[in-house]
């Protein structure tokens, strides 16, 4: 993309803020976009007028803001890149699935095409991300998969995990310590009421879960037998990788 090496970093970060935003089908509202970012809502609205006036978002009072196409491409490879980089770290260098969203936020705007090209043929042309988060192709195109949040899961319907919020690395470790990772089958066994904690299985085990951490994993309903052993792999491989 030509004009590409023009945005700074914080364009950049704006337009994937949004697109994530999207991606947890949440209306992108400047308090919204302004929390994602830990920035005010006085700049978050300053900047939202700048990239309205550079055509890469809409804005309307209904419909709050929304990326056009031009605006999504540079999200999407953004994205990409972020992707790709954690998944890199990982599996190449053997960082932890906790501390590759950091890294990975520095040099997701300062990746050649050429090292992502290198990067991604050196993975496999990979789907996900370590936190299952779906990576998108060159092209720009994501695969979409219908998730709900475990925290929404009704009691007794067994779940495969398919992903976990990247953002906070101790919520991350803890819930790898319990085996609450891509691929583990969890199902539900009740809900305390007015938002209060769950109890979860998964294998022989139950864990009492707080409801703000079930609301960061994501899982489709449906599970198989095997999966435990999977998400033990995965845990194995985390550790001496
Ligand atoms: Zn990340
Ligand atoms: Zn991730």
């Amino acid at each position: 993309m030509k004009n590409k090496n023009l945005l700074s970093s914080s364009i950049e970060d704006y337009l994937k803020a949004i697109y994530q935003l999207q991606e947890q089908d949440q209306a992108v509202t400047t308090t919204a976009l302004a929390e994602e970012l830990s920035i005010s809502a006085a700049s978050t609205t300053n900047m939202i007028k700048k990239l309205a006036r550079m055509k890469l978002v809409i804005h309307s009072p209904y419909r709050g803001v929304e990326l056009t196409p031009a605006g999504k491409k540079i999200a999407l490879e953004i994205v990409r890149h972020h992707r790709l980089i954690e998944l890199f770290l990982h599996e190449a260098l053997g960082l932890s699935w906790d501390e590759v969203h950091d890294e990975a936020h520095k040099l997701e705007h300062v990746l050649s095409d050429n090292l992502e090209d290198h990067i991604a043929d050196f993975l496999g042309d990979p789907k996900e991300d370590p936190h299952g988060d779906p990576i998108p192709t060159k092209a720009g195109v994501v695969a979409i998969e219908s998730q709900q949040a475990l925290a929404e899961l009704a009691p007794g319907t067994p779940a495969q995990i398919r992903r976990v919020s990247d953002q906070d690395p101790a919520h991350l470790r803890y819930l790898s310590d319990l085996g609450l990772v891509p691929n583990a089958t969890v199902s539900l066994i009740e809900s305390a009421p007015f938002d209060g904690p769950m109890r979860v299985r998964l294998g022989a085990q139950e864990h009492i879960l707080d409801r703000q951490l079930a609301r960061q994993i994501w899982v489709i309903q449906g599970g198989k037998p095997t999966r435990r052993r999977e998400a033990r792999n995965k845990k194995e491989k985390r550790n001496t990788t």
